[in-house]
């Protein structure tokens, strides 16, 4: 998402205009749609960018490997120095700082790159498809949210002993019911 930034940066420290985000954007898993409000205010030195976005990215779940989608919560506050002067066009030097982001020599203002590192570090390092995945079975790789495998008692997940119990007593109810017609 690009951002003409020319008459702000003419503008006094301080103002402040309102953007509305809604863009697909190529994230560490493919594109997403990235949506929410950015502020950007002029500083003293460039444009300030503050807001919160969110979107969604396609991670495999460290328990069972199944892909799902992530929900991300984006709080972008980042300055932007000009590279050049808005009335002259005299080039600027950026601070010296690492990584900081720049405003190009058309006054534009590249969200896109922001967004792409603030999603990169909001991603879980070990994410999981919900709080209480179950996992796979260390024996045949069956994915244990589906139900139980199987493999031996002893190699089930002791999660699922207290479920087969209830699909066995609700099986013998079933039977007793056929048995009744
Ligand atoms: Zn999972
Ligand atoms: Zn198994």
């Amino acid at each position: 998402m690009r951002i003409n930034v020319s008459q702000q940066l003419k503008a006094s420290m301080g103002s402040i205009r309102e953007y509305e985000v809604s863009e697909i954007v190529n994230l560490a898993s493919g594109r997403s749609m990235v949506q929410g409000e950015v502020g950007l205010m002029r500083t003293d030195r460039g444009i300030l960018v503050r807001g919160t976005l969110r979107t969604d990215v396609e991670v495999t779940c460290s328990r069972c490997l199944s892909l799902f989608s992530c929900p991300l919560t984006l709080n972008i506050e980042e300055e932007y120095f000009p590279i050049a002067d808005v009335a002259s066009g005299a080039v600027l030097l950026a601070p010296e700082e690492p990584g900081c982001f720049t405003i190009d020599e058309h006054h534009v203002i590249d969200l896109t790159e922001v967004i792409r590192q603030y999603a990169l570090l909001t991603i879980p390092m070990k994410p999981l498809c919900r709080g209480d995945c179950a996992g796979l079975c260390s024996d045949c790789g069956h994915n244990l949210n589906q139900g139980p495998c199987h493999c031996s008692p002893q190699g089930r997940d002791p999660r699922w002993s207290e479920l087969s119990k209830l699909t066995l007593a609700r099986d013998a109810v079933v039977n007793e019911q056929k048995g009744i017609e």
